[in-house]
């Protein structure tokens, strides 16, 4: 078994956690991405209207918590994740036996099926649909950005100065919202594709029932000798990609190439940023009264309706 993708052949075998029959994915198609950029733009579309612009100022926390951050003045930014975009084409050079290539990856929110960010998440904003789809209710997110840390891509970005933090003690107790991809899932719940795959004109994205989209996947890959990466990471995903060539060549290009960083994804396999230690659950120990604030809100959150 591989330590970091799939390769064709030696998957489907490997272990990855169970999910429910009901469970929906997206396959993307590396070899068939142009980078044209159709699926940022339409859903960038559907965000502008998701995102609001920060109260100004922003109120500065006290002490060493997390820092604020500002990407208003940045809304048309689409070479990487941001709060205001929650698709980006990361693309690098490959070398091949056939000579040098270009090549391009739409990522976002891989949507894992054990999501770590939900677990991790003190006020229970970030949730995950019974189909697979993770999402956060901004009702009740303030912040905090555990979601950011628990994630093995830091996929979460946060914009300061919105959100219900205000209303309570912003300068002690979160520091605006997190964004990212929720997989379109009001289109989604109404049993059509997320806005990206239909957008894409060249057919790169696939969408469909977990298990159909993890056969397409492996027949892909082994039509290609080729390489999956989202089925076995971070136990699994409900967001695979297909390639005809290894993804840590694709890896070990954005390395080089300065291509990886804040908001440009790395292509690891998982667990790096498992390590970091619950933050947010030391301040709560170090602040009782805000603890218990914190704990009302997640009450609140799961009456509203917990897992959805
Ligand atoms: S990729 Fe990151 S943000 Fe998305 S579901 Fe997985 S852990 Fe959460
Ligand atoms: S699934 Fe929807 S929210 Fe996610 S990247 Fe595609 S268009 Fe954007
Ligand atoms: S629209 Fe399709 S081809 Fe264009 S960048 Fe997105 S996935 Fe690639």
């Amino acid at each position: 078994m591989p330590s970091t993708t799939a390769r064709a052949g030696e998957w489907p075998k490997q272990k990855i956690a169970k999910t429910d029959e009901s469970a929906v994915a997206t396959l993307i198609d590396v070899d068939a991405c142009t980078g044209c950029g159709a699926c940022v733009t339409a859903c960038r579309k559907r965000s502008a209207a998701l995102v609001p612009m920060p109260k100004l100022p922003i109120p500065m926390p006290k002490g060493t918590r997390v820092k604020v951050q500002d990407w208003s003045d940045r809304r048309d930014e689409t070479d990487c994740l941001t709060p205001y975009n929650w698709l980006y084409i990361q693309s690098c050079t490959l070398d091949t036996p056939d000579g040098s290539r270009q090549v391009h990856l739409p990522r976002r929110c891989m949507h894992c099926i054990n999501p770590p960010c939900v677990s991790r998440c003190a006020t229970g904003a970030m949730t995950q649909n019974q189909r697979g789809p993770v999402s956060i209710d901004h009702d009740f997110c303030i912040g905090e950005a555990d979601c950011l840390f628990a994630c093995p891509w830091m996929i979460p970005r946060r914009q300061s100065g919105i959100g219900p933090y205000l209303r309570f003690a912003p300068e002690y107790l979160g520091n605006g919202q997190t964004y990212k991809c929720d997989f379109c899932k009001d289109t989604v719940d109404q049993g059509a594709a997320p806005l990206c795959v239909t957008a894409c004109p060249t057919g790169a994205m696939h969408f469909g029932p977990y298990a159909e989209i993890v056969r397409r996947a492996a027949k892909m890959a082994e039509e290609r000798d080729g390489d999956v990466f989202g089925y076995a990471e971070n136990s699994g995903t409900h967001t695979l990609y297909v390639f005809s060539r290894p993804f840590r060549d694709i890896e070990a290009a954005l390395l080089k190439q300065d291509g990886l960083g804040p908001g440009r994804p790395s292509l690891r396999p998982a667990g790096v940023a498992m390590a970091r230690q619950n933050r947010l659950l030391r301040f709560v120990l170090a602040a009782p009264v805000l603890g218990a604030g914190l704990a009302c809100l997640r009450v609140l959150r799961e009456r509203n309706g917990g897992r959805r």
